[in-house]
């Protein structure tokens, strides 16, 4: 089933930063910091926080999901990664008042109940049978993916949800709880938003 994530290469560089703060929210719910963890900025440019195994585990080593240097192999960020676009769907899904798209919500409850409360039971040929846990990074990368679905089916059932909503400032794909009328992710992003319907303005009324 689950296979062993251990070993990495060593021309695995971490994703650089993109310089912006953590959306409103995202420090609360580790879940909408996942969301937000492949940043659109303006000029085409893309940085995916979880692109590579270090980078993926650096991003949970910093939320306290993972120790330093766990040996993730490229398997089990495409885990995380794809677990980030589910809740991105089901986020978006609550965001637009739509209904959840079944693959979503199928795969954030698969990650919530994959992680096994007890060593399983095995059976070798020869001698027979025995218990045994999974390796122990397929171990820490699952307790992960368990702990981030459930914070997304957190914050999508409390009344914080209310206030989840996508920047509003082209190209950012960020979400956040939004403050007020604010629905930003970032003072930089507001600016943006702000000269781009100056821009507008100038260029309508010439
Ligand atoms: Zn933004």
């Amino acid at each position: 089933m689950s296979r062993p994530c251990t070993m990495m290469t060593m021309e695995e560089i971490v994703a650089p930063e993109s310089g912006l703060p953590p959306a409103p929210g995202a420090e609360q719910y580790p879940a909408l910091a996942l969301a937000n963890s492949a940043i659109a900025l303006p000029g085409g440019h893309y940085i995916d926080q979880l692109g590579t195994p270090a980078g993926a585990n650096e991003w949970l080593t910093e939320r306290g999901l993972a120790p330093v240097e766990i040996g993730m192999r490229d398997m089990c960020a495409t885990q995380l990664r794809s677990l980030r676009e589910q809740i991105r769907a089901l986020l978006a899904s609550r965001v637009d008042g739509l209904p959840a798209l079944p693959t979503a919500l199928g795969a954030v409850n698969d990650a919530l109940t994959r992680v096994p409360t007890a060593p399983l039971l095995q059976w070798d040929d020869k001698t027979g049978p025995y218990r045994a846990a999974p390796h122990p990074t397929t171990q820490i990368v699952d307790h992960a993916l368990a702990t981030l679905a459930s914070d997304a089916a957190d914050l999508l059932t409390s009344p914080d949800a209310e206030r989840l909503t996508a920047c509003g400032s082209p190209p950012c794909n960020r979400y956040l709880l939004r403050h007020g009328r604010r629905h930003w992710c970032s003072t930089r992003c507001g600016d943006r938003a702000r000269a781009a319907r100056a821009y507008a303005r100038r260029t309508t009324s010439q």
